[in-house]
C-alpha cells in the first residue's frame, strides 16, 4: 500500500512511498506526515472469523490488510514481542468496572505504559530493516516519562540502532527515571537535563535542524529516525487494539455484531485516538470517540469550538504529565483525512506562523459527528481515582481523565471502553494521595508498598527490581552541552 503526504507534495520528495520508507524517514513534504492512500475495510465475516482468534492473529491480519512491504517472517518476529507481556495471548485485557463500562488495559508490557503496545513491535521492525539495509540509525527521543523507557527498551542491544534519550531531571516520577537510568544496553544513551520537558523537546528540535549536526551524522554514515507517534509505524499498531477491544466485548456477549460502542481516550499527541479513528474508518462500529484531556485542554477547545489557539496558552504541569502537550501532532492526520491536503497545509502553516487556526462551522460539524471532548483538572482526576478505588479498581492519573467524559455521556446504554494508558505503579505517589484524600510527599517506593498492601494488588517484578538495580546512566547536563554529549556518544 502506498503512503501519501498530509500537506501535499513539494516536487522534490517522491509523491508516494512504501510503508518501510515512511517509517525509516517519517518527515514528508512541507513538514507534513505520511498517511495511507487507501484504507482496508472490515467486512461482516471478519468479526465472525476473528471472534475466536488471538491477539497476534488479529494483528497479523490487520497488518496484511494494509499490504505493508515487510516480510511475513519479520512481522511474526515483531508480534512475538507480545509474548513478554503479562498474558502473551491477550496483551490488552478488558476489566469490567460497571455494567456498561470496561477498561482496556494497554499497560501490560515491559515498561507498564501503553507506549509498549506499539513501540515493542515497531522497534523490532525498524531494527530489522536497518539490519537488512546495513544502515546505521540514530533515534533521538525527548520524553516526559513514558516514551523514553519504551523506546530504550524496544531497541536495547539492537545492532545498527543507537538511541539517545533526553529527559527533564526532576520532571518524571522515580519509577520512570529509574526505568531509563538503569537500562543496560551499550547502544543506549540517557541524558538528564537541567530543565523541563519543553526544554528537552526544544533542544532536540534545534539539534535536528542544525546543519553542523547533520554533517557530523553524514560523516559517520548515520541516519536519523523518530520513534514518536508522527511515525506511522507506531500508528498501525495502535489501530489493532481498538478492534481487539470490540472483539472482546463480542466474546463477553456484551454486544452483538454490528452494535455500536463508545471509546474514551486519554489524549496528548493524539496517536491513540487516531488509531481509533482509523479503526472506525475501516468499519469498526463506533458511535463516538471521546477525547479526554487535562488542563492543557487544546483538544477540548478544538473539538468543541473548532479553534486551535495557542496565543494565550502556556503549558501547565499536571498530575497526568504524558498529556501535558500543546502541539498535538496527529491532529494533522485527522485534518487531512476530513478536509484534504491543501486545507491541512493552510491550517498547519497558520498554526506555525500565527499560533492559531479556526475551522469553519461545517468543518467543526464534521469533526463533532465523530469526536467529543472534555478535560479534567487535578482535583477531578484525584476524585475519579478515589471513587473507583472504593469500588475496587485502581487506575492511574491519565486513565482517570476519562471518567468525566464517561459521566457526561448522555447515552449510557451503549457499551463504553475507556483506554487505560499506564499502570498505577508509574504514578504511585499521586495515586496514594488520591485514594487517601491526602497531600503527602511520598517517594514512589513507599507509595507503591502502601497501595499494594491496602488494596492487595501486586507490584510487578519489573517495577520492584528498579529500586535495587545499578544506575548505569548518570549523565546530567545543561541544555547547551547536549550536542557535544550526543556527538561523543555516536
Ligand atoms: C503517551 C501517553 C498518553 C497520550 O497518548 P497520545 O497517543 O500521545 O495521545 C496518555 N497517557 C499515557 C500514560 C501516555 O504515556
Amino acid at each position: 500500500m502506498a503512503f501519501i503526504e498530509t500537506r501535499g507534495n513539494d516536487g522534490k520528495k517522491p509523491k508516494e512511498v512504501t510503508f518501510s520508507e515512511a517509517i525509516l524517514n517519517p518527515s514528508a513534504s512541507f513538514g507534513g506526515l505520511y498517511v495511507p492512500k487507501n484504507f482496508p475495510t472490515l467486512d461482516s465475516s471478519f468479526f465472525d472469523e476473528f471472534k475466536n482468534k488471538g491477539y497476534k492473529e488479529l494483528a497479523k491480519a490487520i497488518l496484511s490488510s494494509y499490504k505493508i512491504d515487510i516480510n511475513d517472517s519479520v512481522i511474526d518476529e515483531a508480534l512475538k514481542r507480545y509474548d513478554s507481556f503479562d498474558d502473551s495471548k491477550n496483551p490488552a485485557p478488558l476489566a469490567r468496572v460497571e455494567e456498561n463500562l470496561s477498561i482496556c488495559e494497554l499497560w501490560h508490557g515491559p515498561t507498564r505504559a501503553f507506549k509498549d503496545m506499539a513501540l515493542q513491535p515497531f522497534g523490532a521492525i525498524l531494527s530489522k530493516l536497518a539490519e537488512q539495509k546495513k544502515e546505521n540509525y540514530l533515534i533521538l527521543a525527548a520524553t516526559s516519562g513514558d516514551t523514553g523507557p519504551a523506546a530504550l527498551s524496544t531497541f536495547e542491544d539492537k545492532p545498527y540502532i543507537k538511541v539517545a534519550c533526553l529527559y527533564p531531571h526532576g520532571g518524571t516520577s522515580d519509577v520512570q527515571r529509574l526505568q531509563m537510568v538503569t537500562m543496560k544496553g551499550k547502544n543506549l544513551k540517557v541524558i538528564g537535563i537541567n530543565g523541563d520537558f519543553d526544554d528537552a523537546q526544544n533542544t532536540l528540535k534545534s539539534l535536528l535542524a542544525s546543519s553542523e549536526f547533520k554533517e557530523t551524522l553524514q560523516a559517520k554514515n548515520i541516519k536519523l529516525s523518530a520513534a514518536n507517534s508522527v511515525n506511522f509505524g507506531r500508528i498501525i499498531f495502535q489501530i489493532i487494539y481498538h478492534i481487539h477491544s470490540y472483539l472482546e466485548l463480542l466474546r463477553e456477549g456484551k454486544i452483538k455484531k454490528g452494535e455500536e460502542v463508545v471509546l474514551v481516550i486519554p489524549s496528548g499527541n493524539f496517536g491513540n485516538a487516531l488509531g481509533a479513528y482509523y479503526a472506525k474508518k475501516m468499519g469498526l462500529p463506533v458511535r463516538k470517540i471521546l477525547i479526554a484531556s487535562n488542563n492543557n485542554n487544546v483538544l477540548t477547545e478544538l473539538i468543541n469550538e473548532g479553534k486551535y489557539d495557542l496565543r494565550d496558552k502556556k503549558l501547565v504541569n499536571t498530575t497526568s504529565p504524558a498529556m501535558d502537550i500543546l502541539k498535538s501532532s496527529n491532529v494533522e492526520r485527522i485534518l487531512f483525512d476530513l478536509f484534504g491536503s491543501s486545507r491541512t497545509k493552510e491550517l498547519m502553516e497558520k498554526l506555525e506562523k500565527e499560533n492559531h487556526y479556526e475551522l469553519t462551522q461545517d468543518e467543526l460539524k464534521t469533526i463533532r459527528e465523530i469526536f467529543d471532548a472534555t478535560y479534567s483538572n487535578n482535583e477531578e482526576v484525584a476524585n475519579a481515582i478515589r471513587e473507583y478505588a472504593q469500588k475496587g479498581y485502581i487506575m492511574d492519573t491519565h486513565t482517570a481523565t476519562c471518567l468525566k467524559s464517561y459521566k457526561q455521556l448522555s447515552d449510557k446504554k451503549l457499551q463504553t471502553v475507556i483506554y487505560s494508558t499506564a499502570e498505577w505503579t508509574k504514578f504511585s505517589p499521586v495515586v496514594y494521595n488520591a485514594v487517601n484524600n491526602k497531600n503527602e510527599k511520598l517517594h514512589d517506593k513507599e507509595a507503591l508498598e502502601k497501595i499494594s498492601q491496602k488494596f492487595k494488588i501486586a507490584i510487578p517484578k519489573s517495577i520492584k527490581e528498579l529500586f535495587e538495580s545499578k544506575i548505569t546512566h548518570d549523565c546530567l547536563i545543561d541544555k547547551q552541552d547536549i550536542t557535544k554529549e550526543i556527538v561523543k556518544f555516536i
